[in-house]
């Protein structure tokens, strides 16, 4: 399967901001099996959906929620989520999440 790169390409803290994969799935991608990569990217563009964004209400994909052991999420740079209105249960979307300022260290 072709990379889903659309050329647009930038390492935002950890997730790229043009596709919205994580640096980890960026470089593994080549080694994945064609199953795996067709998966990836239905769980990034909301096919494939274990919860809804409290964001913008778009599917988002959990990986802890569907029974793995890590998410994507743990990949990138922390992002400060203090501003948003949401309880804080459910993770954001990746494109909600990429666009939060980062955490204070
Ligand atoms: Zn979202």
């Amino acid at each position: 399967m072709k990379t889903p790169c659309v050329a647009k390409c930038k390492n935002n803290e950890g997730i790229c901001s043009g596709c919205f994969r994580t640096m980890a799935e960026i470089s593994t991608w080549r080694h994945m099996d064609e199953e795996n990569q067709v998966r990836t990217i239905n769980e990034i563009r909301g096919e494939q959906s274990t919860h809804t964004c409290q964001q913008c209400g778009k599917p988002a994909f959990c990986d802890i929620s569907a029974g793995k052991s890590s998410c994507w999420c743990f990949e990138i740079s922390r992002r400060d989520t203090s501003g948003l209105e949401t309880d804080g249960t459910t993770c954001l979307c990746r494109a909600c999440l990429s666009q939060l300022p980062l955490r204070d260290h």
